[in-house]
């Protein structure tokens, strides 16, 4: 596998490229698990070729948030890469992304500045812009996402569309710990308590995975049965919403054959945590 290092190696190894190869590619901002690693697997199936870059983009940090205590492991991120399978791997230097006097911005519907765009005001504009850049960077065919961050997945692939990109966005399924916590590079700066305590929001959404496939549809019993097993005085919830698969708009009960996602965002011992689940739709239960 490649290693490549700021923006001139990876233009000169893009050029390198059989032309009309298909290129896979997942952007990842480092400390990689098997979550990511499960898009560079399904990279490898996918495309002839497999990149990935690393970089903690800055500028969808807010000023308080934890850009500075975000986990870094270049070399585990390597090895872990290579050992997935993928051709090559980014670590971009900020300084060649953003240079001085970088000054373009994506605009983005509402729907980005609600759930995790409404504590967040600057993160999917951050995310939207980073990714095009990327695009750009790497011109993939294919480009791989991870439900984790199911309403990215949402904005991503309207901006593709949007914008006419010629670049098929595949949504991977959420990956779990054993425990049932979804697998976050922010899980490393949880406690070995703080671990076992944030379960209670897999928890949470399973059990009002169970009462849907009980027959439940109506939006508030869905979030309040799912609301008893979170509520823990460690755990500072940010939103528990049921919304549409494709909207993002709230909804006030599922219909089954559209299905609904149950979304979540809360803190604990100062890290953020995400996690969702389908109800109904694709693949989403009974
Ligand atoms: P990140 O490094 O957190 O920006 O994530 C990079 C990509 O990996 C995004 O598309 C995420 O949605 C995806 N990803 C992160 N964690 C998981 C997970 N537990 N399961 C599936 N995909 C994930």
């Amino acid at each position: 596998m490649r290693i490549l290092d700021g923006i001139e190696e990876l233009r000169a190894w893009r050029r390198g490229l059989e032309p009309g190869a298909t290129v896979g590619f997942v952007p990842t901002m480092g400390a990689l698990h098997d979550g990511h690693l499960s898009l560079v697997a399904r990279a490898r199936e996918a495309a002839e070729v497999v990149a990935v870059s690393v970089f903690v983009n800055p500028t969808q940090f807010g000023a308080n948030e934890d850009l500075d205590r975000y986990p870094r492991d270049r070399e585990g991120d390597a090895e872990r890469t290579g050992s997935a399978g993928a051709d090559a791997i980014w670590f971009a230097r900020e300084e060649e992304v953003y240079p001085p006097g970088f000054a373009t911005t994506v605009d983005l519907p509402p729907i980005a500045r609600r759930l995790c765009g409404l504590d967040r005001p600057v993160h999917f504009p951050g995310v939207a812009l980073i990714v095009l850049k990327l695009f750009h960077l790497f011109r993939p065919t294919h480009a791989f996402f991870g439900e984790k961050d199911y309403q990215q997945c949402v904005l991503v692939e309207r901006m593709v569309r949007d914008l006419d990109l010629e670049i098929e966005i595949v949504r991977c399924p959420l990956v779990r710990e054993e425990s049932g916590l979804a697998r976050s590079s922010r899980n490393s700066n949880l406690t070995p308590e703080g671990r076992e305590v944030g379960v209670a929001l897999s928890r949470g959404l399973f059990r009002a995975r169970e009462a849907f496939d009980r027959g439940e549809r109506d939006a508030a019993r869905l979030i309040a049965g799912a609301a008893v097993e979170i509520e823990d005085p460690r755990i500072s919830l940010e939103y528990l919403e049921l919304v549409d698969p494709v909207t993002l708009a709230p909804l006030d009960a599922v219909d089954p054959e559209r299905g609904g996602r149950l979304l979540v965002a809360a803190r604990l011992e100062s890290v953020r945590l995400i996690d969702n689940i389908a109800l109904g739709g694709e693949g989403g239960g009974a």
